[in-house]
């Protein structure tokens, strides 16, 4: 079975967003626990986890299907001591609050080198602030998204996302998360029907299929290997909608979240009855 729903708002409180998701139409969804735009934020109370916990239940959420994601000021390859120290903090808090939440998962861009040290000592890095996270929690994976290369970050290659797994301890709590926006503008052409085949079979060859733990499925802006993060709405982008229609339909994205990070929001229904109308 297929799990799509977008990144949806929990504004006035976690427990709004499955009523948002619900509200779209969604099997799956994404949300900060957090304002993502500060680095320190009040704790969950007891009354917001508890009606959290209570509308995900009563409209059919499971948390293998709820993709957090974290603050995006979180630099866990950071080349400095005080900002790497700031960064691993406010992952921590972030992997406790799904713990309490009582999520599996939480989704994170690896982080950037900011041209101080090399792209090796910051997926080290990385990799270090992971065994840091996983080594004071429980049932939470860790989920390293790929980027589109853009700037300073790293984690735009495969090769880069297997760097930091392999230097995981824990190798059961961490996973990726594939967005198809960043994949193309890091430069593979997953457009490309034969092509497409080629790239997946690369991701299985270097990173493996089983750390695949979501997707972030979203029509990209700008070209490939443009090393852009553009996203845009389904098959308003460059993609095109044989794009959507054959990815919706590929086996190895069975029961996960599959998330939309799509900019305008008024059309989330609207896809997510689209993406499911595909499916074959
Ligand atoms: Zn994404
Ligand atoms: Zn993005």
């Amino acid at each position: 079975m297929k799990f799509i729903g977008p990144h949806v708002s929990a504004g006035g409180g976690v427990e709004n967003a499955p009523l948002n998701a619900h509200q779209v139409g969604a099997k799956a969804f994404a949300l900060f626990t957090k304002n993502q735009r500060q680095w320190m934020a009040p704790p969950l109370k007891a009354e917001n986890i508890d009606k959290f916990k209570e509308n995900c239940a009563n409209y059919g959420f499971s948390p293998d299907y709820i993709l957090p994601h974290d603050s995006y000021l979180i630099n866990l390859g950071h080349p400095q001591h005080e900002g790497l120290l700031k960064s691993r903090n406010a992952f921590l808090d972030e992997m406790q609050r799904c713990e309490q939440l009582g999520l599996k998962l939480l989704n994170f861009h690896p982080g950037s080198h900011l041209n101080q040290i090399s792209l090796e000592e910051c997926l080290d890095r990385v990799a270090e602030s992971i065994n840091i996270a996983l080594d004071k929690t429980e049932n939470v994976t860790a989920v390293i998204e790929n980027t589109a290369g853009q700037g300073s970050n790293v984690g735009f290659r495969f090769e880069h996302l297997a760097h930091i797994i392999d230097k995981v301890e824990d190798k059961s709590r961490v996973g990726v998360c594939l967005d198809t926006c960043h994949t193309y503008s890091a430069g593979y052409d997953i457009k490309d029907e034969e092509k497409y085949v080629g790239v997946f079979k690369n991701f299985d060859k270097i990173v493996g299929n089983k750390y695949l733990k979501g997707i972030h499925l979203n029509d990209t802006k700008k070209e490939l290997g443009s090393r852009v993060d553009r996203h845009d709405n389904i098959g308003k982008g460059l993609f095109g909608l044989d794009f959507f229609r054959r990815f919706i339909n590929d086996s190895l994205f069975e029961n996960m979240p599959i998330i939309l990070e799509t900019p305008d929001e008024t059309l989330w229904k609207d896809e997510i009855a689209l993406l499911y109308s595909f499916i074959e």
